[in-house]
């Protein structure tokens, strides 16, 4: 029997936390409904009816394990996540990341979820949490408002908390000039999969002076000490410094311009966006300028003289829940052990990080359904770090969290070599202890 009927859980939000977590539960012979209030309604930033909608970039980031972003990849792949199966199925190239065909990931995503026997799909908005039952919130950083006012009076308002975050425009590959632009790959790592738009140095002056004077669109409440420092808008990053793009997003080590031979001034690089590469991204480039601005602005750069931009960036307040206080590293809101919440809502930061999260929550609901003890990821594997860091009571100041190697504990030994080195060791580590646990974290599973 698939399903193990006496078990159901109501998961609410189908984005990247939703899903994996609704998949980890449905795996393990639970019933699981899974509400999304797409079609009927959009987040400003989701703009496509299928599941696990990619908001802004391509790109799950490094897909190595020197980095930890690749390691928690390779940790979600081991222990059987929908969301890392789906994005390896669609890849585009991209150099040492992994990046997908936008809607062919969210198809793939979609129609696992919609053709698995225990979930059943229902597209609604919730606005609260129902009063008995199992339930995991995922409603994401761009939660509707009904379901964030009713999470605020639900946890008192100082226990919900929030930042701003921004995506980068799109642009038709066609329209991109080539005569002014070269494909390559920083170092020549890989395959040459980027499009980089070389500046020389007064054109790069000119365009930092226009970014830094252009006009931005209004944001109620916005104030530049609450961007998410990983996701900062480009013009508020020049605003910083005249040379800090040069050192940032434009910074053009490694590429060198074959029209001269020699490293331009600055880069610009775009990266495909979906498979067929007709669509590029600007790397790095989230903003929140008007979108005439971005137009005249961006058009400065000359490969971009004429580009036809399919997509204008914009930005967000994201909401996040004050998680050390309310959650136990198991996702769980630690007054009531049958609500979980899941992803970016939780204040971890990222594509990856919030499947993370949907995994921890659906699987560790599933084995406390199912009467197993806790799996308990350990704080050396880049899962379990995650979680422990968006639950740690003793954090005061909590900001959303990229996975990183600094939020787990370090080596008993010092490595020679670099951090290069230092990194691979920590990334071997969490496997070899992630090894002996994947029976475990199996149990339970019936299917899928
Ligand atoms: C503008 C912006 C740009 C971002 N750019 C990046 C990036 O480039 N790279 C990166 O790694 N991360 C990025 N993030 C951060 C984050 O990783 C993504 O937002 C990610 O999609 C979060 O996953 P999630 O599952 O928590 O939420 P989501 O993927 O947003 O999923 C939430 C789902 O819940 C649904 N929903 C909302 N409210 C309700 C309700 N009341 N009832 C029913 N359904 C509801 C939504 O329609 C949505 O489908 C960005 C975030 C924003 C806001």
């Amino acid at each position: 029997m698939m399903e193990n009927t006496q078990h159901r859980v109501l998961v609410i939000g189908a984005g990247l936390a939703g899903c994996e977590a609704a998949w980890q539960l449905a795996r393990r012979g639970i019933a699981v409904e899974l509400h999304e209030m797409k079609p009927a309604k959009y987040s400003p930033a989701h703009t496509n009816e299928a599941f696990a909608e990619l908001v802004c970039s391509n790109s799950l980031r490094s897909d190595q394990l020197e980095n930890a972003v690749g390691l928690l990849k390779e940790e979600l792949r081991r222990l059987g996540s929908l969301i890392l199966a789906c994005a390896d199925e669609t890849r585009v190239p991209a150099g040492g990341a992994l990046a997908v065909d936008r809607e062919g990931f969210s198809r793939a995503v979609t129609a696992r979820i919609r053709n698995h026997p225990n979930i059943t799909v229902v597209e609604r908005e919730d606005d609260s949490i129902p009063d008995e039952g199992e339930v995991i919130v995922a409603t994401g950083p761009l939660t509707s408002d009904a379901m964030a006012n009713y999470l605020q009076a639900f946890f008192g308002e100082h226990e919900t908390l929030h930042f701003y975050d921004a995506a980068a425009p799109l642009v038709s590959f066609e329209s991109v000039d080539m005569n002014h632009a070269f494909f390559a790959s920083r170092y020549d790592r890989g395959t040459p999969d980027y499009i980089n738009c070389p500046l020389s140095e007064e054109e790069y002056h000119a365009f930092v002076q226009a970014l830094v004077s252009a006009e931005e669109a209004e944001v109620h409440g916005f104030e530049d000490k609450h961007v998410f420092e990983g996701c900062m808008p480009v013009e508020v990053m020049a605003r910083r410094g005249v040379q800090t793009l040069a050192y940032g997003p434009l910074k053009p080590r490694g590429l060198i311009d074959p029209n001269t031979g020699k490293e331009p001034y600055a880069v610009v690089q775009l990266r495909k966006d979906n498979a067929e590469g007709t669509i590029y991204n600007l790397v790095g480039f989230q903003t929140h300028l008007k979108f005439p601005e971005q137009r005249r602005v961006f058009s400065m750069i000359p490969a971009l003289r004429q580009a036809q931009f399919l997509r204008y960036g914009k930005m967000h307040r994201n909401t996040y829940l004050n998680s050390p206080r309310l959650l136990n590293r198991y996702y769980q809101f630690r007054a009531e052990a049958r609500i979980s919440f899941a992803g970016q809502m939780t204040g971890v930061e990222g594509y990856v990080e919030s499947a993370a999260s949907g995994y921890v929550a659906g699987m560790e609901t599933a084995r406390r359904l199912l009467g197993l003890a806790p799996l308990d990821l350990p704080a050396e594997t880049a899962v379990g770090a995650l979680a422990r860091y968006v639950s740690n009571p003793s954090v005061t100041e909590f900001q959303p969290m990229n996975v990183n190697f600094g939020i787990m504990p370090p080596l008993d030994h010092r490595v020679r070599g670099g951090k290069r080195k230092k990194n691979a060791e920590l990334a071997q580590r969490a496997l070899d202890v992630l090894e002996p646990l994947r029976t475990a974290a199996e149990e339970g599973v019936v299917c899928g």
